[in-house]
């Protein structure tokens, strides 16, 4: 089945608004074992919208389109679509109900206007929409399914998710699709690819392997299709093995996951805390933390050290060594994570400094030094590295150093 998305909206081509809808779809299809084979933006303009759709009609079983559907006049979409499709009008009387109903319990005035949204071409079935104005529409043209759903994101998902979806099932015989993800450290996507190409050739046609980098991290995902379910998930088990086998402690998960979850589940499952000192990523740890929901069982607190004055005053870090070897140094970054784990009192800390740039390098600390440091009861070790990109990179991958010199610890010592 060929399966495609185009996202309706002058803003999408501008850049003004990031196109979420396809990327959202995208993913909620490929779990439910449709892959999208096209995916398209075009102009809220009606020669835009019959040509695309005669080009999705000739390549596409399922056209799913966002976009363009609310009841002022700059919303072609669903008038394109009647005319399109030779359609003339009916009044969707449930449609205009739930209008009624849905501005009343607002304390709002149900205008002439908003009444448009209950006016639908004739022979499309009504995608039912709880979640806002514009309902959605789902066309059988010849058996080719074309849905039709509002730009709105939460509007978009929920009916999607809630409505057309368990239509889109029972209508398509879809295959089975298993996806395992495994995901690795510090080793470059090109040497990765070198060491493990004999799998890679020898992956049976069903599977595929995918290649998924981000600032040192680099996710493996196997995906494979198949008639029968378990069968392909013990294709994939055993090249995962293969691939463990091969790339050794560099997986650090053989689940879908992220450097920040890892930690999160150590110190968790450990009943351990953790404070930082952030210099040069400057809390970006910390909020990655904090973004994960039921953190506060482990994470105390962190110092976002930007300058000497407080890596000293907070953390206790002597004045003498600014002068002598500078904040980026083993010495001060292992003062930082000693005294921000003793002052918080916590099991475990992560102390971070460096040079971020574009700017503040030198020829013995250029841009994209950063020293990292880790601290227990036990022991403090700390590692100078030097990083690739710009600033934003810099701090994502020491970000993600820490972490992992973080991991590597509490695996030794629990
Ligand atoms: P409404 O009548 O409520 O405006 P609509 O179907 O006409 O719904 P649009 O006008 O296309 O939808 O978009 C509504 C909102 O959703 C706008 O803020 C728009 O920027 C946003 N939006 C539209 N398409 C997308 C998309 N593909 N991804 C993310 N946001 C989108």
């Amino acid at each position: 089945m060929t399966t495609e998305i185009i996202t309706i909206g002058d803003e999408l081509l501008l850049g003004q608004v990031v196109d979420t809808n396809s990327a959202w779809l995208g993913q909620i299809l490929f779990k439910n074992n449709i892959s999208v084979d096209y995916k398209t933006a075009i102009k809220d303009q009606e020669s835009a919208i019959i040509n695309q759709l005669k080009t999705s009609l000739e390549r596409s079983e399922l056209i799913i389109i966002t976009g363009g559907l609310g009841p002022t006049k700059d919303d072609i979409t669903k008038k394109t679509l009647a005319q399109f499709f030779n359609m003339s009008w009916r009044i969707d009387q449930n449609v205009l109900k739930q209008l009624e109903q849905f501005f009343e319990k607002r304390g709002r005035q149900l205008l002439e206007i908003n009444k448009i949204q209950a006016e639908l071409p004739d022979q499309c079935e009504t995608l039912e929409n709880q979640w806002g104005t514009a309902p959605g529409m789902w066309f059988n043209i010849k058996n080719k399914i074309i849905i039709s759903l509002p730009g709105v994101p939460y509007e978009m998902k929920n009916i999607f998710e809630h409505v057309a979806l368990p239509k889109i099932l029972k209508h398509f015989s879809t295959p089975i699709l298993v996806q395992k993800t495994i995901l690795t450290f510090n080793v470059p996507e090109s040497l990765l690819a070198q060491q493990i190409e004999a799998i890679e050739n020898n992956l049976p046609k069903n599977i595929g392997l995918a290649y998924l980098p981000n600032l040192n991290c680099v996710r493996l995902r196997l995906t494979g299709e198949s008639v029968n379910k378990t069968d392909v998930a013990v294709q994939i088990d055993d090249i995962i093995k293969q691939i463990i086998r091969v790339l050794g402690k560099n997986v650090i998960s053989e689940k879908d996951t992220t450097l920040v979850e890892i930690i999160y589940d150590l110190l968790k499952n450990n009943k351990k805390t953790l404070s930082l000192a952030e210099s040069c990523t400057g809390g970006l740890i910390s909020h990655q933390l904090t973004a994960l929901p039921g953190s506060s069982s482990f994470f105390v607190g962190s110092v976002v050290s930007y300058s000497n004055s407080v890596k000293h005053h907070q953390l206790g870090v002597e004045n003498t060594l600014f002068e002598t070897v500078g904040a980026v140094s083993e010495q001060v970054v292992e003062q930082m994570a000693k005294g921000v784990r003793e002052r918080l009192k916590t099991d475990y800390s992560i102390a971070v400094s460096g040079i971020a740039g574009p700017s503040g390098g030198s020829k013995e600390k250029p841009v994209g030094t950063v020293v990292i440091g880790v601290s227990s009861i036990h022991t403090t070790r700390v590692k100078k590295f030097h990083l690739i990109g710009d600033r934003e990179n810099v701090i994502g991958r020491s970000s993600n150093h820490a972490l992992n010199m973080l991991r590597e610890l509490i695996l030794e010592e629990n």
